[in-house]
């Protein structure tokens, strides 16, 4: 079986008094876990045990019952009359921070003592202890009860005792078939939430290389991101190769204009004051706000990916490797802008293969490597060109393609995204035949050489780019011909065709 969880965030209507007391709760279950974390590291063997052993150590070393009337470092210190499940959510908050810091510290301690072996420098800061606590209260059962659709009776600590109260929940509603874990108490925005986190329980999804290989029907979501108008591009197709839909998911432009718009503000601000006070957030509000809508954008644009998989039953979610972010030039609200857009193209891969996973779908990412210059039919080099343009030259980021082979022509994101989907194809195809991994030159020699190369075994048989070759890709950076903007395709074919091995990895154009 495999799970899946997510979480459930839901909005308290509450009365203001009310907020005080939610913020003397947590401030109290902060208290109590930094109170533990203390005990922990007075007895750092603890943390050999399982949460379950180390959960009844630390009662017996702080809690006072009639067969143990004096522990040893009491609880009480902190606060009296603080329920069994209150105490026991905040020891376990305490057992992950310290497991957490603990670990980074021996992680470090091997590092000083392999640095002072070899006689080097060793300059590195140990980490530190959590100076300050500011954990979200985890409401174990007992601390809430009677929860409808619409209210909760929550357990709270007014400052002077412990109280009931019932409060309204308003927004998304907790899915019908799924295990429900302990809720907590959430400050975000001004506002109280309650996060749920919720378990889904099913049978895990066979292996992509088994789908892949074991049955032609299979269905594949293949999805080119984009910077421009087309935010993503999703088609779907069988094993086979049989092409069944696709889907344009736009908003590109409408994105990129309101976050450039404020950008320009901030640059227009940051003008005026002259000065940047270090360590200090500046133009917090519009910063706030293109985080939001950045946000946004990548849960609304993973969810409709997801959707559209689900629509036609794929069960594989396939994207291409990012590459490197590519420095471009011009004003600050856009050199800025493009480096938004990249690293939201990195969230909407991230939330679309959790929101798959929930839904049983697998994500699984190709490599980048001429993706958009590639033929999804024939494997032949493409035009790419804007309307009303003669289909000779690649431009950049143009709508529209041309197959000088097959004549293949349309929509040059959807072709690219085709090719997604056949990369991950042909990943698990050729090493299922038990095909050995010919080295470059004699790949490229047994097909006909130049056009066909670009979709080398080597190139789409690494699910991930070595980081190594990324950073040869910088290195090369002005000499590899593939960063130029612009190029004819014949001049394409030439460099394709040149079995020089330190080219392999061009980053991957827009
Ligand atoms: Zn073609």
């Amino acid at each position: 079986m495999a799970k899946a969880t997510k979480t459930i965030r839901q909005s308290l209507g509450y009365k203001p008094a009310h907020a005080a007391w939610f913020a003397a709760t947590q401030d109290l279950f902060n208290q109590v876990a930094a109170f533990y974390f203390e005990v922990i590291a007075a007895h750092e063997k603890v943390l050999d045990l399982s949460n379950k052993e180390a959960l009844t150590i630390l009662e017996t070393l702080t809690h006072a019952t009639q067969k143990n009337p004096t522990p040893i470092m009491p609880l009480e210190a902190v606060g009296e009359d603080i329920p069994a499940l209150f105490r026991r959510a905040a020891i376990h908050a305490a057992l992950g921070s310290a497991r957490s810091f603990y670990s980074l510290l021996r992680k470090w301690k091997k590092r000083k003592e392999k640095a002072e072996a070899k006689g080097k420098q060793f300059t590195e800061r140990p980490p530190v202890p959590p100076r300050s606590w500011n954990k979200p209260a985890t409401l174990y059962a007992g601390q809430w009860k009677e929860r409808t659709r619409s209210s909760i009776v929550l357990k709270v600590w007014t400052g002077t005792c412990w109280s009931w109260i019932k409060v309204r929940i308003t927004g998304r509603e907790l899915p019908a078939d799924v295990e429900m874990g302990s809720p907590s108490l959430i400050w975000r925005g001004n506002h109280w939430w309650l996060h749920t986190p919720i378990e889904k329980q099913f049978s895990s999804p066979p292996k992509i290389e088994k789908q892949v290989t074991a049955n032609a029907e299979t269905k594949i979501c293949a999805v080119d991101l984009n910077m421009n108008e087309h935010v993503a591009v999703c088609t779907i197709q069988t094993v086979e190769g049989t092409i069944l839909a696709t889907r344009f998911i736009g908003g590109g432009r409408e994105i990129s204009g309101f976050r450039k718009k404020l950008l320009g503000w901030i640059a227009r601000n940051r003008r005026k004051t002259g000065i940047i006070v270090e360590g200090e957030q500046d133009n917090v509000h519009l910063w706030g706000k293109i985080n939001h809508v950045d946000e946004h954008i990548a849960h609304l644009v993973s969810a409709r990916i997801v959707q559209f998989a689900r629509e036609h039953e794929a069960s594989i979610l396939v994207f291409e490797h990012l590459g490197n972010l590519k420095p471009s030039r011009g004003k600050y609200s856009h050199r800025s802008n493009s480096k938004r857009a990249f690293w939201m193209k990195g969230r909407i891969f991230t939330y679309a293969k959790y929101k798959a996973y929930h839904e049983g779908i697998l994500t699984s990412r190709v490599n980048p490597r001429h993706t958009s210059r590639e033929c999804a039919g024939c494997h032949g080099l493409v035009a790419r060109y804007e309307e009303g343009q003669p289909a000779e030259d690649y431009t950049s980021g143009a709508p529209l393609v041309f197959c000088f082979q097959c004549g293949m022509k349309g929509n040059a994101d959807r072709n690219a995204s085709l090719v997604i989907g056949q990369r991950l194809i042909t990943r698990y195809q050729n090493s299922s035949q038990g095909k050995p991994q010919a080295p470059l030159g004699v790949e490229r020699g047994e097909k006909s050489p130049g056009v066909e190369a670009c979709q080398d075994a080597q190139c789409e048989e690494g699910p991930s780019l070595p980081p190594a070759r990324h950073a040869g890709c910088n290195e090369h950076g002005t000499g590899a011909p593939y960063q130029r903007q612009n190029m004819s395709a014949t001049e394409v074919v030439k460099v394709v065709g040149k079995p020089s091995a330190h080219l392999t990895y061009p980053c991957r154009k827009a």
